[in-house]
């Protein structure tokens, strides 16, 4: 109908500036994401917790933790060289919404100082209704939730605890919370009309055969993109929490999966697991030129 035709259409403007968001974008528009939140909530079985967070980054690599102010000043210098730069988003290395001071804050600061840029953000989701009143405040237009279950029976193999109300949940009983808060999330970002991203971690033997569900459950509460992504497993990452011994899926397994769920809805295929503090445009990752000696050097032409 032209009611849908319409909502496609504005969808598309919404998105066409972001690299993640929209596949076309990718190859003209450069994002940044910045380090600024160390801790989590829950514990993933896939999680080494000496490196970045493995559902939104590159496993087995190392950010360099950033204070809210030198992040904000690392993202007015980018903002200054890499004319691209369109969206600034915090993905780690734990996650963001257990660091919600750190994470604020740096948000505020760009916003005050760059208001062009757009804000994005990757959680579990598990302190997501909590948050979404300032999520809303700050004008983060896309969000991304890592859901790898709809049925905390699974889910009980993927996580090992969930911390929650200074309270830690072992087994179904923490699966069945986070569960839960990623549903109310998913309900309240539609609410606010903010665009969500499910990523969902494909671990063979684990939840590959439900990702076909989980698809279902997220496109019907209003998800817009599903990224299915690999579970990438190598000995240097050191031994995971609690799947010792997991291989990752190959290629084609995860398409298979990726073509399942793609009747239902748009998939994203091009994402590249970037690092917590990944600069540039997808696939020219420059992190290296920005370390944080070198960009504390640099001055930004707006002023902080
Ligand atoms: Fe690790 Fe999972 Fe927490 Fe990410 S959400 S930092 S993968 S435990
Ligand atoms: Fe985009 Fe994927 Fe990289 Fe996140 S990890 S910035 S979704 S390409």
């Amino acid at each position: 109908s032209s009611a849908t035709v319409e909502m496609e259409e504005k969808l598309k403007q919404r998105i066409a500036q972001h690299p993640c968001y929209s596949e076309e974008a990718h190859h003209h528009y450069a994002r940044l994401h910045v380090a600024v939140a160390p801790a989590c909530n829950i514990q993933c079985n896939y999680c080494n917790r000496k490196y970045d967070c493995a559902n939104e980054s590159r496993p087995g690599v190392v950010s360099e933790l950033l204070t809210p102010e030198e992040a904000a000043h690392k993202a007015l210098v980018i903002a200054g060289k890499i004319p691209q730069l369109t969206v600034l988003g915090i993905a780690g290395p734990g996650d963001p919404l257990a660091n919600p001071e750190k994470t604020f804050r740096t948000f505020e600061l760009i916003a005050e100082k760059a208001p062009d840029i757009k804000l994005c953000l990757s959680t579990n989701g598990l302190m997501l209704p909590e948050y979404i009143d300032r999520i809303k405040q700050l004008n983060i237009d896309h969000v991304t939730m890592t859901i790898n279950m709809i049925d905390p029976e699974i889910g009980a193999k993927i996580y090992s605890w969930v911390h929650y109300n200074r309270k830690r949940y072992r087994g179904i009983e923490g699966a069945k919370i986070l569960h839960e808060k990623q549903m109310e999330g998913l309900q309240a970002l539609k609410e606010a009309d903010i665009l969500c991203k499910v990523n969902s971690v494909m671990i063979p033997g684990i939840n590959d055969q439900h990702l076909t569900e989980v698809n279902q459950v997220i496109r019907s509460k209003g998800a817009f993109l599903h990224n299915i992504m690999p579970l990438i497993s190598a000995p240097e990452h050191g031994t995971h929490f609690g799947l010792t011994g997991q291989r990752g899926p190959t290629p084609k397994e995860v398409k298979v999966v990726q073509d399942n769920c793609a009747g239902n809805m748009k998939m994203m295929r091009h994402c590249r697991q970037c690092r917590a503090d990944a600069v540039g445009l997808l696939g020219e990752d420059r992190s290296q030129e920005f370390t944080k000696d070198k960009f504390m050097e640099m001055t930004s032409e707006y002023d902080l």
